[in-house]
């Protein structure tokens, strides 16, 4: 993209509305604008970033054997009627009427459309397990929105519902699903810590909370230091594999790490003092093993091998896709801007040409952008006629990962200048060598 074509609404004042550095930068850096009390339009960039988020989490949840699908943003209020929860959602949930005079509300979550949908589709034990998911746009009456996209009133969250025939196989679902997300966030640069959280009437071990750590997290969390070095990484899994599962939710769950809702003094108290942190974190997600709740409730039974009729053990698990972007603003960024982990970044790198209209400099900055491009990669070309300060004040501003800057000078010398956004390191290179290690860092091989 060539920054003088694009539309990348900078703003040159820091919002005066914007109590926190992610919502700050994300509107200094033209990726979102309210629309109204915690409803965000999604401007260009905004755009970009949240469907890469996306993507990431669509591939993760394929990965590991589940379905996508979509359901609306608008359901009867009927469904909720038959699980008890039209009344006790309370003032959250946005009840809407349609023009026959028929309930309707905008969707706070989808247990129960789901449930219907299954109830309705599946009859036989043959047909399990199964764990359908969608990534769709949920709207909660939130009290105080705040943070930008951190708490929306309408935010973006992938909901997944898994269907088993035993409690074991509904427990193996929970586990896949915690291990799915650990590489998920990894993917996106994050470290989320599984943390033990509060299963309501339920009891028990049976949900955890991922908490990004940022002082700006709205829970207080206690944990042992330990758990910040593990890391998922590369490593190969098998999700049918249940003792292999079983085993990844061991490794992360068993040192103490708990929200205040669960926080326990006496046992946070075994944890060697030298290792006991109390901070605070940004909810990013939940799973939940919540046994046959709904499908009691519903009716939602299938045959098992004797031919009885059984309720299904279900679970619900939720990544907050539009949080994730304050999120890992509030992990990565620096006085001058965001910083873009790889994996999420809008564009791969910027080209910064120091003097527009310069012949030799245009026709480098034409060739880069033109090779790169063909290497399937996505740069973001300043080719606007600005002074270089304010070009690397953008740049800086919206936070790619990496930067080459070209001027005439270097180029009577052959070198283009390639920069980290992260550590502020540059280094001259031919511009080959610059694109070579660009492609090389995002993992494209050149022919
Ligand atoms: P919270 O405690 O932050 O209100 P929750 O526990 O009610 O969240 P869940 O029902 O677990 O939320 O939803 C799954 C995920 O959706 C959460 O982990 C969070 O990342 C995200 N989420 C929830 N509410 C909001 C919101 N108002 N704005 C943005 N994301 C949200
Ligand atoms: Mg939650």
């Amino acid at each position: 993209m060539r920054l003088s074509r694009y539309f990348l609404p900078v703003l040159k004042e820091t919002p005066a509305e914007a109590q926190i550095v992610s919502h700050r930068l994300m509107l200094r850096a033209g990726m979102i604008k309210q629309a109204s009390a915690g409803i965000y339009s999604w401007l260009p960039m905004g755009y970009k970033v949240l469907k890469n988020i996306e993507n990431i989490v669509h591939e993760e949840q394929v990965r590991a054997g589940h379905i996508p699908m979509l359901m609306p943003t608008l359901q009867s209020a009927d469904l909720w009627k038959e699980s008890g929860r039209y009344d006790a959602y309370g003032p959250e949930m946005l009840r809407i009427e349609d023009r026959h005079g028929r309930d309707m509300l905008y969707g706070p979550t989808n247990e129960e459309l789901i449930t219907d949908i299954f109830r309705s589709h599946v009859g036989s034990y043959k047909d399990l397990p199964l764990t359908l998911y969608h990534i769709q746009w949920k709207f909660r009456d939130e009290i105080r929105p705040r943070f930008g996209v951190m708490r929306g009133r309408e935010f973006l969250m992938k909901d997944g519902y898994n269907f088993d025939l035993t409690k074991e196989d509904a427990l193996h679902a929970y586990n896949r699903h915690l291990v799915s997300y650990l590489r998920t966030y990894e993917r996106m640069g994050l470290q989320a810590i599984p943390m033990r959280a509060d299963s309501g009437p339920i009891g028990g071990d049976d949900t955890h909370e991922f908490l990004v750590l940022a002082d700006t997290g709205e829970s207080e969390v206690f944990y042992d230091a330990e758990i910040t070095d593990l890391k998922f990484g590369d490593r190969a899994i098998d999700y049918d594999d249940v003792a292999q599962c079983q085993a990844v939710l061991e490794e992360f769950t068993s040192r103490y790490a708990r929200t205040d809702e669960t926080h326990d003094e006496a046992e946070f108290a075994k944890v060697p003092e030298a290792r006991r942190r109390t901070a605070r974190g940004i909810e990013v997600g939940q799973i939940f093993y919540f046994g046959t709740k709904y499908s009691d409730a519903m009716g939602a039974k299938v045959a098992d091998a004797d031919g009885n009729r059984v309720p299904v053990h279900m679970g619900s698990h939720g990544i907050g896709v539009s949080r994730l972007l304050g999120a890992i603003i509030e992990a990565s960024h620096d006085d001058n801007g965001i910083i873009w982990p790889e994996g999420v970044t809008p564009f791969h790198c910027g080209i910064v040409n120091l003097k527009q209209g310069d012949d030799a400099a245009d026709a480098a900055c034409d060739a880069l952008y033109a090779s790169l491009t063909a290497l399937g990669l996505d740069p973001l070309y300043d080719d606007r006629n600005e002074r270089a300060g304010g070009k690397f004040a953008t740049m800086d501003l919206i936070g790619l990962p990496w930067r080459i800057t070209v001027g005439p000078r270097g180029l009577k010398n052959g070198v283009v200048e390639l920069t980290s956004r992260r550590t502020g390191e540059s280094e001259e290179l031919p511009p080959e060598q610059a694109i070579a290690k660009v492609a090389a860092i995002y993992g494209k091989a050149i022919a």
